[in-house]
């Protein structure tokens, strides 16, 4: 969150009324600007807003990583165990066991001496933006806009810290939207999940 006039962040602040404002921080770190503030209720309201008008009914995708030579690896582990048990049975095929078992300690020697590689997969939720923040935490939706929203900027009002927002002082930028590459065109937005 950042201050429209200096691009310096915005801070949170105590009023003396009890009220919470979003700040810019620029005077207390001696920097010049004129200087914006707004009320932080009515600002977090005009977000969700605005955020669920241009995404609510869009698909949720999830980052999910995952280590596909590990995942590999215990299955020739898997592999070589069967074959092995199978090859105490008194009816067991030895030779063609034996070459199975050499192909599989061959691809698993050929996996260990790779570093693994780490991929990023976009799986779909299978619910929207609306319903995924109707059922999160503030801490979640703090996470889902992190990941969704590039810029969100607030100029300086007439008065500070009136409400609701005067959206022509507000600036909301969307991150482009990331699909994995087999989703159809427009149906999806991707957020990383909270750690
Ligand atoms: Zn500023």
């Amino acid at each position: 969150m950042t201050c429209g006039e200096c691009n310096r962040p915005l801070y949170i602040s105590h009023s003396s009324r009890g009220t919470l404002s979003y700040r810019c921080s620029s005077r207390s770190n001696g920097y010049e600007c004129i200087g914006a503030a707004i009320l932080a209720d009515a600002l977090e309201a005009w977000v969700t807003e605005e955020f669920l008008a241009r995404v609510g009914t869009l698909e949720v995708f999830e980052h999910v990583e995952v280590l596909p030579d590990v995942v590999a690896l215990a299955e020739v582990e898997t592999a070589i165990s069967a074959a092995a048990a199978k090859m105490a049975d008194d009816d067991a095929d030895e030779v063609q066991l034996s070459s199975r078992l050499k192909l599989l300690k061959a691809r698993r020697t050929e996996l260990k001496s790779r570093p693994a590689e780490r991929v990023v997969k976009l799986v779909p939720t299978g619910r929207t933006f609306a319903e995924t923040w109707k059922d999160s935490t503030d801490e979640q939706r703090n996470a889902i806009l992190a990941a969704n929203v590039d810029i969100l900027s607030v100029r300086k009002g007439k008065r500070a810290g009136t409400a609701p927002v005067d959206t022509g002082r507000v600036t909301l930028v969307m991150k482009p939207m990331r699909l994995p590459e087999d989703a159809a065109p427009g149906v999806g937005r991707a957020y990383v999940e909270a750690a």
